[in-house]
């Protein structure tokens, strides 16, 4: 069993008389790669920052192994920060705002020089970047800047705030993949906020999904993809079917759906074509629209009695399926999540 590097204790925070976080508990092991996912006004950032030392909890305790770092402050954590909006010195040099941290600690000269130049090649910043000023640097660009400048202070911990966040969609998904290399590669605990599902499944290790200063689920991005534990997070997480009730009550599912409960299927396990199993059920449905992405379709699905689903289907090259066609569709029992009608939703 590898021990846990962070344990949130009980952790409660209030605003005034607004209660953002309500019993916390989480524990993050040593070298994880963990996300925050969640909602805007979910709370994630509020414990990021309570890590960090930038917020005090009203209750509750932080430990980074057996060290209780609730009162400790931020400077002694060992937590290196990275923001969403960079938060950089503008007019300084690359070079200098890489060096910042260091110079603070009073870093000998030499060191100072060998640490920046080395972080700057493993962020992937060129040589003659290093002397320019920040503000004329381009936004993934600043970012890489902003991560040297906490790992050059060697943090047990790597804390990112929507680091992603403010470029554009190509640039994130490069990020994304640098990020995760540079992870590996230091093997330093990260932690990362977003409310990007994608980046979320993509980058984790583990994942804790947020709602309303509540942790609704903590797994991998496999387990929380397929196994969702609460109807929030299975709305949260991805493309997925609400399967109308009429729907079950007039087919094979009504054995399969306890009255009472909601029944979800998530778009990809709506199959087109026979899918192989004994507890697959077959449905009919037409279809009624289709979008071509190439690569695969998305279909709306028209099932009898007015409901609809959607589907994707990876295309084979040959002609799919149009517009019109009544055909049948094929479901796997065990591919579909089902909650009380209590829980909630979004
Ligand atoms: P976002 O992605 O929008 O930053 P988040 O999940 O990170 O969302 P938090 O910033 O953690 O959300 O905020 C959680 C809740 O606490 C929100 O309702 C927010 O308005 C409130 N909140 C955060 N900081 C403060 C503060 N300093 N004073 C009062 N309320 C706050």
């Amino acid at each position: 069993m590898v021990s846990a590097l962070i344990t949130f204790k009980d952790i409660q925070i209030h605003f005034g008389s607004f209660h953002a976080i309500k019993n916390f508990n989480l524990e993050i092991k040593e070298g994880e790669f963990f996300t925050f996912l969640g909602p805007s006004g979910c709370g994630k950032t509020t414990i990021l920052r309570t890590l960090a030392g930038f917020i005090s909890p009203s209750g509750g305790n932080i430990f980074l192994k057996d060290k209780d770092i609730t009162h400790v402050p931020i400077e002694k954590r060992g937590i290196g920060m990275v923001f969403q909006n960079y938060a950089l010195f503008p007019t300084m040099t690359v070079y200098e705002n890489i060096a910042f941290g260091m110079k603070v600690k009073k870093a000998a000269r030499s060191a100072i020089d060998a640490d920046v130049r080395d972080i700057a090649r493993k962020v992937d910043l060129k040589e003659e970047q290093l002397f320019k000023k920040v503000s004329e640097l381009s936004g993934g660009q600043q970012q890489r800047v902003a991560i040297a400048r906490a790992l050059v202070l060697k943090p047990s911990i790597l804390a990112l705030d929507e680091p992603l966040s403010n470029l554009d969609a190509k640039l994130r998904v490069q990020l994304r993949n640098e990020l995760k290399e540079l992870q590996k590669q230091f093997g330093i605990t990260t932690i990362y906020v977003t409310h990007d599902q994608e980046e979320a499944l993509t980058l984790s290790d583990r994942i804790a999904v947020f709602n309303s200063g509540n942790l609704e689920q903590v797994g991998t991005p496999y387990e929380i993809y397929n196994h969702s534990r609460t109807e929030f997070v299975c709305n949260f997480i991805g493309d997925i079917n609400k399967i109308d009730p009429e729907l079950i009550e007039s087919s094979p599912l009504k054995a399969h759906v306890p009255p009472g409960k909601v029944a979800y299927i998530r778009n990809e396990k709506v199959n087109l074509t026979p899918i192989p199993g004994d507890d697959v059920v077959r449905l009919k449905a037409k279809i009624v629209d289709r979008e071509y992405y190439g690569l695969y379709s998305k279909y709306v699905l028209e099932m009898g009695g007015g409901s609809r689903m959607k589907t994707i289907e990876k295309e084979n090259g040959q002609i799919g399926f149009e517009v019109g066609t009544e055909t049948d569709v094929y479901i796997r029992l065990a591919d579909i999540m089902q909650y009380d009608r209590t829980e909630r939703g979004n």
